[in-house]
């Protein structure tokens, strides 16, 4: 498949995403993940995006871009993809478009998870991530909290909250998302690819973008 998943932070992206791309091998992008690693390695551009993602700003467009323009063509694209967090503004997605049809490649669809101003709040303030960037599993100080010495499960790594959530970033990442990534509801629609799933329950909605498929 080849799928967009918009949606606010918080609203499930990179759970859905992954729960997709067991389902039939498409692999999962994310924008996110692939700039944190960056920032932890101290690459070029990570070095670059850090200040921008700490405040919970949008990194430039041109540097997502490079990224992106790159990404897409390695060969595990092949058998299709999931892109979470990627496009975050219309400039993104026309240059999205463009880059699709120069590499010959076509949407199937683009969901919008639907999630309630409240959720996303309590699920962004109470969430905790592997600091292991290889691993990055995602945790939840009420319902998966980690071991009691606050280290990964997986890993063993130390859990921790990323400086994009503390409070005042949250707040900010969400006033970014209504004024920048929203607008892209719109777009789409008006590209006839959009589908708007009100998503409370990450399994449900995954078999509801299935059938949709
Ligand atoms: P995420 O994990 O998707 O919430 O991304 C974390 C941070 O990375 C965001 O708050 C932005 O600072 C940056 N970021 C991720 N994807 C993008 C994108 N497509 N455009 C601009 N900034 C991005």
């Amino acid at each position: 498949m080849r799928v967009i998943l918009l949606g606010a932070p918080g609203a499930g992206k990179g759970t859905i995403a992954k729960l997709l791309s067991d389902h039939d091998g498409s692999v999962q992008i994310s924008t996110g993940d692939m700039l944190r690693a960056a920032v932890k390695e101290g690459t070029d551009i990570g070095k670059q995006a850090k200040e921008y993602m700490d405040r919970g700003d949008l990194v430039p467009d041109s540097l997502i871009m490079r990224i992106m323009e790159e990404r897409l063509q390695e060969d595990d694209c092949k058998n299709g993809f999931i892109l979470d967090g990627f496009p975050r503004t219309i400039p993104q997605a026309e240059e999205l478009k463009k880059l699709l049809a120069k590499l010959n490649m076509s949407l199937d669809m683009v969901v919008n998870l639907d999630v309630p101003k409240e959720v996303i709040l309590d699920r962004l303030t109470t969430r905790r991530t592997c600091s292991n960037p290889d691993c990055q599993e995602i945790y939840n100080i009420k319902s998966k909290p980690p071991t009691p010495e606050g280290k990964c499960e997986k890993c063993g790594f130390p859990v921790i909250q990323r400086d994009d959530e503390t409070e005042e970033a949250i707040l900010n990442r969400l006033d970014t998302y209504n004024e920048k990534t929203a607008p892209l509801i719109g777009f789409y629609q008006s590209e006839g690819l959009l589908r708007n799933i009100v998503s409370l329950d990450s399994k449900k909605t995954v078999e509801a973008i299935k059938r949709a498929l």
